[in-house]
């Protein structure tokens, strides 16, 4: 049920070999997926350099998702060589460093917006250029990157949880509003990991320390864990499931202390 075998995805938010999404690039692609990679300008490199280890060589492709024309000429080249989509995955996020480290309240307009653009806004603009891609393939299936602190205060978090709040809420709207389409949306909810964006947060390691010792399972997320709980969301396996956040956190979520 979790084969890919003929699938065609869409993989948006590679940075290097540590990105979630390349874990779930990995998982989707070793089980047959043909898949277009897109990054932001300065992971060009980065992205060209991993897709050469992938077993089927994917479409590699600029996306700024704050450019709607980079995101048009992203559906326009998906539809030329792969005639349609399957699934797409979405992992872009973005806050600015001070808006991470100064008290909440600080929260500046322009800070407030581009976070907001960046880490939610886009996964409506990717989920309606899909739409007519998917459509020609009976339906699809749409996963998104959040985080705990859309619901919970976690220390610097800031912004970035008021945009996964409204990212949570892009996925109970989209999933309403596709799902007649047969195209579902989902998020996984990943334990903290080092990454990128991860490392812009200030005190990001205590985070990783109070996971290690209250999560139920007593350790950290490893980015293949949400690499195969993606590849459930994304595949036949999971058909029936829609507009859910899947929590892949070692059971964190559940500690009252
Ligand atoms: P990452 O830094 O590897 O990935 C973030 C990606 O966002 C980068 O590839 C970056 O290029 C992309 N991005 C930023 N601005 C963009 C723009 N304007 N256009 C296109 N792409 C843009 O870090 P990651 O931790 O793998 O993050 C992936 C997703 O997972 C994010 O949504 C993040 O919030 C979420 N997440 C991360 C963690 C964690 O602890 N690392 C936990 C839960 C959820």
């Amino acid at each position: 049920m979790t084969d890919f075998t003929g699938k065609t995805g869409l993989i948006v938010g590679i940075a290097n070999k540590r990105s979630i999404v390349w874990a779930i690039a990995q998982a989707t692609v070793s089980r047959g997926a043909r898949v277009a990679l897109t990054y932001q300008g300065r992971f060009e490199e980065n992205v060209q350099e991993l897709s050469a280890g992938l077993a089927t060589p994917p479409l590699v492709l600029p996306c700024d998702v704050t450019s709607d024309s980079e995101i048009d000429a992203v559906f326009s080249r998906v539809e030329q060589e792969f005639g349609g989509l399957d699934f797409v995955v979405h992992g872009a996020a973005f806050a600015r460093k001070e808006e991470l480290s100064e008290p909440f309240a600080n929260t500046s307009r322009e800070g407030f917006r581009l976070a907001m653009d960046i880490s939610a806004y886009s996964l409506i603009a990717l989920a309606r250029g899909a739409t007519p891609l998917m459509e020609k393939r009976g339906g699809g299936s749409i996963v998104t990157l959040t985080y705990l602190g859309s619901e919970r205060v976690f220390p610097n978090y800031n912004v970035m949880g008021v945009a996964k709040a409204a990212l949570e809420a892009n996925v109970r709207y989209l999933a309403a509003d596709l799902g007649p389409k047969n195209i579902r949306v989902n998020a996984i909810s990943a334990g903290p990991i080092k990454t990128i964006s991860a490392m812009g947060i200030g005190g990001f390691s205590s985070i990783l320390n109070v996971y290690r010792e209250r999560a139920p399972l007593r350790r950290n997320v490893e980015t293949g864990e949400v690499g195969e709980a993606a590849a459930f969301l994304l595949s036949d396996a999971s058909k029936a499931i829609t507009g859910e956040i899947l929590m892949v956190d070692a059971g964190f979520h559940v500690s009252g202390m």
